[in-house]
């Protein structure tokens, strides 16, 4: 039994090591999600100014298109002028034409501003291309980071693993299945200590009477608050030193 304890101790330790692992595998650096962030707002900006340059293209070929159908009327009406023999007619004509030209300027001043507005998009789009480039390169050089700093994780944690399974192999069947419930359940803590009267898993006292079977013998007990395995500390306190986590 003492031997069983012992290396439930030991695999709850590995247990533990192996959660932080997996923790800090899942914990994206604020570094990398910066750079995610940034990437995607420079490109919604791109896809912004892009449609906002297809829609300026777009008004200015209809007005290109009605300034040549106002350049054609214009021509016809010049043509029927050298036809035209009552002087009342030649006039109106004559106000038509003036009205016609006055129409195809303001098309071409119109033209002329879009075309400007559309080479200051360009110019924001080129601009914002860059800074694109530059977020990505940055947004892939975090990545890579993390992608080898997770496989450098990953191989620590197989060892982990390995050793886990090399001492579970060794633990008995029934005490290994009540451990690893407790675990699942109970947040990644399956056994824990008791010094000086206190479960160290849910840090609450341990009954008087159960507290003294504990110290007399060096088999596990059930803590009564939160159903941990319990064993009294100080028989295993050499053990427990050596390989307790840090933290
Ligand atoms: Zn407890």
């Amino acid at each position: 039994m003492q031997e069983d304890i012992m290396r439930l101790i030991e695999l709850q330790r590995l247990d533990l090591e192996i959660i932080k692992l997996e923790r800090a595998m899942a914990d994206i650096p604020q570094s990398l999600q910066k750079a995610k962030k940034e990437s995607e707002i420079k490109g919604e900006r791109l896809s912004k100014i892009e449609s906002q340059i297809e829609e300026k293209e777009r008004q200015k070929r209809l007005f290109e298109e009605e300034l040549q159908e106002e350049q054609k009327r214009l021509k016809q009406t010049q043509a029927r002028l050298t036809q035209i023999r009552g002087s009342r007619e030649y006039q109106v004509l004559l106000r038509e034409i003036d009205e016609m030209k006055r129409i195809i300027k303001q098309k071409e001043e119109e033209i002329l501003k879009m075309m400007e507005e559309i080479e200051s998009l360009q110019r924001d789009k080129e601009k914002i291309l860059e800074e694109l480039s530059e977020v990505r390169k940055t947004l892939e050089e975090e990545t890579n980071k993390f992608e080898d700093f997770k496989r450098t994780l990953e191989k620590e944690r197989e060892g982990l693993l390995a050793r886990r399974s090399n001492i579970a192999g060794k633990i008995s069947q029934s005490i290994l299945k009540k451990y690893q419930l407790i675990v699942q359940k109970k947040g990644g803590i399956g056994i824990a200590g008791v010094d000086n009267g206190i479960c160290e898993g849910c840090f609450m006292a341990i009954p008087p009477q159960l507290y003294n079977e504990l110290q007399k013998d060096n088999r596990y007990h059930e803590c009564p608050h939160c159903k941990r395995l319990i064993y009294y500390k100080k028989i295993y306190h050499p053990e427990e030193k050596n390989h307790l986590p840090e933290e």
